[in-house]
């Protein structure tokens, strides 16, 4: 838990705009959702320099009050946890979004029934949060028979990339981990809408869009009969990592591409019993910091590529924040 703060507080723009955050209106009622208010009361202390490592048990009973999973004190996956983190982010932040245009539209005296139409309306525009805005990309899923070639395609918004990993190397680029996510897998007891077999399809993923804030998550764990961890090191680099070749659009090199890490959350041990650890970098600086339960300690940028690495905090080089 404390690993993924530490990247999340790392994260150019969320960190700014939960610090900023005014938790409260002139009423002195909350009007954010409690996983906001929890975590931005952890980024103001970390950025006041009050505190190096700030107690995470207030964010922890409020996600328990909103995921079963962090109910009790049982080891939790770091993916899980920043995944369940987002969400709840996004669906506090949402709603807010969408009170204030309410209460904006309220004030314009437009008729209830538009004012309606704006709450139950899940198009894009209405759905938006500043996590949406930071984190979200898009691809195209396509599903294709292998019968009889039939393609069925549909856009998805992602949040991150969860990347597998090559079954049997012992070392491994993230250029490949992406390349085989793009190629997908196949899908069997699939039955296809057109000619009825149930031969399974195959999946692709075409990268569309690219967030300011690219998450990638290294499929360490898998199940062959029983839950294992690939140990195997994944290149990964610190600089210019260049996502242009797996976005399948013309205008690549107008949007998001080129990434610089910020962050790393490390996996050490096994299945059963690991141990969390984090490498952030000092905004506009080449500055690393390990983050390691209550102590801190600087790095080199070198000691960050390791075969530790599990969740990847990538920002956009192009994006002004
Ligand atoms: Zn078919």
């Amino acid at each position: 838990m404390n690993a993924v703060v530490q990247c999340v507080n790392s994260t150019p723009g969320l960190s700014e705009f939960l610090v900023h955050l005014d938790c409260t209106s002139y009423s002195g009622e909350p009007t954010h959702g409690e996983t906001v208010q929890e975590l931005a009361a952890i980024v103001k202390a970390l950025w006041s320099g009050r505190h190096k490592s700030e107690s995470l048990h207030d964010l922890k009973n409020a996600m328990g009050r909103r995921h079963a999973c962090f109910r009790d004190s049982a080891q939790q996956d770091a993916h899980e946890f920043l995944l369940c983190l987002l969400n709840s982010l996004h669906e506090e932040l949402t709603d807010v979004s969408r009170k204030q245009m309410l209460r904006e539209q309220d004030n314009d005296g437009v008729p209830d029934s538009r004012a309606i139409k704006l709450l139950q309306d899940d198009s894009q525009s209405s759905s938006q949060s500043p996590i949406s805005n930071l984190f979200g990309g898009q691809y195209k899923s396509t599903l294709r028979c292998v019968s009889c070639g039939n393609q069925s395609a549909k856009f998805e918004a992602f949040s991150h990339l969860s990347v597998p990993m090559p079954a049997r190397a012992s070392q491994c680029s993230l250029h490949e981990c992406i390349q085989l996510f793009v190629e997908g897998d196949t899908i069997s007891g699939w039955t296809c809408p057109e000619c009825q077999s149930s031969d399974g399809a195959t999946k692709r993923l075409d990268i569309r869009r690219l967030p300011p804030v690219l998450i990638i998550h290294i499929q360490r764990f898998y199940n062959d009969g029983a839950w294992k961890k690939n140990q195997s090191s994944v290149l990964f680099p610190l600089k210019n990592l260049d996502m242009s070749p797996h976005l399948a659009t013309e205008d690549a090199h107008q949007q998001h591409h080129r990434y610089h890490l910020y962050g790393v959350v490390n996996h050490y041990g096994s299945m059963d019993s690991g141990h969390y650890t984090a490498f952030c970098r000092a905004p506009n600086t080449d500055r690393w910091h390990k983050y390691d339960d209550h102590q801190v300690h600087e790095r080199s940028g070198g000691s960050v590529q390791s075969s530790a690495g599990y969740l990847l905090f990538y920002s956009a080089i192009d994006q002004r924040l």
